[in-house]
């Protein structure tokens, strides 16, 4: 239901809480982050209020400048912490947290479950995150200007009916998040030396004035200082940035 993500100098926990609490007018039943932490990626998910989270991160903080969250209204699944997003692959190597519906995830799930993947939730996004990570184990190096992270994302992509915002983050690169729209808003804002990515402009008041709208179908791989946008079919994209008026 909401999506935010960011990459900085900053620590990200905080700055994800503020985000998912600007959100909140949208209606949520959990809520969770997952930050790039000197141990790998970490999660906390709590059911319940953005509040239940920020009470759970403090007792068990998680300190990093890279992370993704999320405030999830169920579609597959019961509301559990289990089914809360972010959800990280079986082979540990990323994690993601999806908005919309992934209409084919149980087809997807048992290709996965064939292939030795392991599924911990009910929801349609699981099927997203470990196909991804199928992607990954298959594809060579970066090419031709495209990270091995960005391709993996973009190819699995290709195989989902239905719809998607995503933000993702990889144990490889820890310095690049990615983002991805299909029938679902994902707006990317662009800072000093920080990057965000949200499901609506909302959530960036008083982050930063610089904004792309990501059309559906394109993809943006964001570095701290940098960004990418490329189409599913694999069109690098020249993005227009515009600037947000928060006094109207
Ligand atoms: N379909 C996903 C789920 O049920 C995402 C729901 C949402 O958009 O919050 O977990």
């Amino acid at each position: 239901c909401g999506i935010v993500g960011y990459i900085g100098n900053k620590e990200a926990s905080p700055i994800l809480l503020r985000g998912l609490k600007r959100l909140e007018y949208r209606g949520y039943d959990s809520a969770g982050m997952a930050i790039r932490t000197e141990k790998g990626i970490e999660k906390l998910r709590r059911v319940g209020r953005v509040q239940n989270l920020s009470l759970a991160l403090q007792s068990d903080p998680l300190h990093g400048t890279v992370g993704i969250s999320h405030t999830r209204w169920a579609t597959h699944g019961g509301v559990t912490e289990e089914n809360a997003h972010p959800h990280i692959s079986s082979d540990g190597m990323f994690s993601l947290v999806h908005n919309g519906v992934i209409e084919n995830f149980s087809s997807m799930r048992k290709f996965l479950e064939g292939k030795g993947y392991t599924f911990r939730s009910e929801t349609d996004s699981e099927a997203l995150v470990n196909l991804i990570a199928y992607h990954y184990a298959k594809e060579p190096e970066d090419e031709n200007g495209e990270s091995r992270f960005l391709r993996s994302v973009r190819k699995a992509l290709l195989h989902v009916e239905g719809t998607y915002g995503i933000a993702v983050i990889c144990a490889d690169y820890p310095d690049v998040m990615i983002g991805a729209r299909l029938g679902s808003p994902l707006i990317v804002g662009l800072g000093k030396e920080e990057n965000f990515i949200a499901s609506d402009v909302g959530a960036l008041v008083g982050a930063t004035l610089n904004v792309i709208y990501l059309n559906d179908g394109e993809l943006v791989e964001l570095t701290r200082d940098n960004y990418q946008v490329i189409t599913a079919d694999e069109e690098w994209v020249d993005a227009v940035i515009h600037q947000v008026d928060w006094e109207v």
